[in-house]
C-alpha cells in the first residue's frame, strides 16, 4: 500500500488510468489538469484537487506529470504557477511525458538548483498498457532517487527500469519510437506491393508472422491495415512529435537518422491530410496512396 501523499499533473488519455491505478495501491492523490473538468472527473472518485501545478506540489512531496510534449512539461514545471514554484526541498518530480531528453536535462538541472529531485521516466503500452498497470517504465535520473521511487512507479507499469542519468529514459523512448515507426512503414510496403501482386494480406501475414519478420508491430499493426481500421492507438500526431524530438536529439549529437527523418515527413504529411487522430498504422495509408490502391480492398 502506498503511504505518502502523491500530486497528479496531467490527466489525458494515459494520466487518468495511471492515476486510478495509483489510487488503487493505496497512495493519496490530489490532481490538477490545465481542463477542470478531468480534474472533475477524477475528484468526483476520490482524489483531492489543486487549482494549480504549484498547490499540487505545495501539498505533496511526490509528484508525477503526464503532458503531451517539451513545451507542456516546461510550462508545467518550470512555468508561473508551475510545480517548482511549490516543490520544497528534498521533494521529487517525476515527468513520465515523452519529451525530448535535452528538456529533461534542462528541467532536471532547475529542479536540482532548488534541492528537488527529478526523474524522467517516460511510458510504452499506450491506454491499454495505463488501463492495466502494465506500462514499461523507463527511467532516467539518479539511481538512489529511482531506489526510492520504484514501488510507486510499479503500480502503474509492469516493467520499470533505470536507464541511466537525465533524460535517458526519453532517450530509450526515442529508441522505442523510431523503431515501431520505421517497422510499421516497412509493413505497410510489404502488404501493399503483395496486395498488388494479387495476394490476399491476410494470408501474407500468416505466412511471415512465425518467422523472422515477426514482431509486436506485424502482430498488431498488420490486421488494422487489413480491416483497414485506423481507430487510435496512438495518434499520427504523437508519433510525429516523438520522431521529430528524435530527429531535435540526432541533430545535436550529430548522428543521421536518415530512414527516421523520412517516416517523420511521411507522419507530417498525414497530418496536414487531417489523419493526425488516426492510429499511427495509418503510415501505412502513405504508400497506399502512392500506389492508389488498399491493402483493405476498401
Ligand atoms: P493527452 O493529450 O490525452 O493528455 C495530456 C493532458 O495534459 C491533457 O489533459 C492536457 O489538458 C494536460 N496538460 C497539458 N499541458 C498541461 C499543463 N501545463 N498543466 C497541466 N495539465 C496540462 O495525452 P496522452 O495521450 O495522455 O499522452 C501524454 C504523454 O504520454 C505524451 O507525451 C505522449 O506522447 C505519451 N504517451 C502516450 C501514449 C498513448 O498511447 N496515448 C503512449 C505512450 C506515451
Amino acid at each position: 500500500m502506498g503511504s505518502y501523499g502523491v500530486g497528479f499533473i496531467g490527466l489525458g488519455i494515459m494520466g487518468r488510468p495511471m492515476a486510478r491505478n495509483l489510487m488503487k495501491a493505496g497512495y493519496s492523490l490530489t490532481v490538477y489538469d490545465v481542463v477542470e473538468a478531468r480534474v472533475n472527473e477524477l475528484a468526483a472518485e476520490g482524489t483531492g484537487r489543486a487549482s494549480s501545478s504549484r498547490e499540487v506540489a505545495e501539498r505533496n512531496p511526490v509528484v508525477i506529470t503526464i503532458v503531451p510534449d517539451s513545451a507542456d512539461s516546461e510550462a508545467a514545471i518550470l512555468g508561473p504557477s508551475g510545480v517548482l514554484e511549490g516543490a520544497s526541498k528534498g521533494s521529487v518530480v517525476i515527468d513520465m511525458s515523452s519529451i525530448a531528453p535535452g528538456t529533461s536535462q534542462k528541467i532536471a538541472a532547475a529542479c536540482e538548483a532548488k534541492g528537488v529531485d527529478f526523474l524522467d521516466a517516460p511510458v510504452s503500452g499506450g491506454e491499454p498498457g495505463a488501463v492495466a498497470g502494465t506500462l514499461a517504465i523507463m527511467v532516467g535520473g539518479k539511481k538512489e532517487v529511482f531506489d526510492r521511487h520504484r514501488r510507486l512507479l510499479s503500480a502503474m507499469g509492469s516493467s520499470v527500469v533505470h536507464c541511466g542519468g537525465y533524460g535517458a529514459g526519453n532517450v530509450v523512448k526515442l529508441a522505442n519510437q523510431i523503431i515501431v515507426a520505421t517497422n510499421i512503414e516497412a509493413v505497410g510496403e510489404a502488404l501493399v506491393l503483395a496486395k498488388k501482386a494479387g495476394l490476399d494480406p491476410s494470408v501474407v501475414f500468416e505466412a511471415i508472422k512465425g518467422g523472422l519478420a515477426g514482431s509486436t508491430v506485424l502482430s498488431t499493426k498488420a490486421p488494422m491495415m487489413i480491416a483497414g481500421d485506423f481507430k487510435p492507438g496512438f495518434r499520427v500526431r504523437l508519433h510525429q512529435k516523438d520522431l521529430h524530438n528524435g530527429l531535435l536529439t540526432a541533430r545535436e549529437l550529430g548522428v543521421p537518422l536518415p530512414v527516421t527523418s523520412l517516416v517523420q515527413q511521411m507522419l507530417g504529411a498525414l497530418v496536414n491530410d487531417g489523419k493526425g487522430d488516426w492510429d499511427h498504422s495509418a503510415i501505412a495509408t502513405f504508400i497506399e496512396d502512392m500506389s492508389k490502391i488498399t491493402i483493405s480492398g476498401r
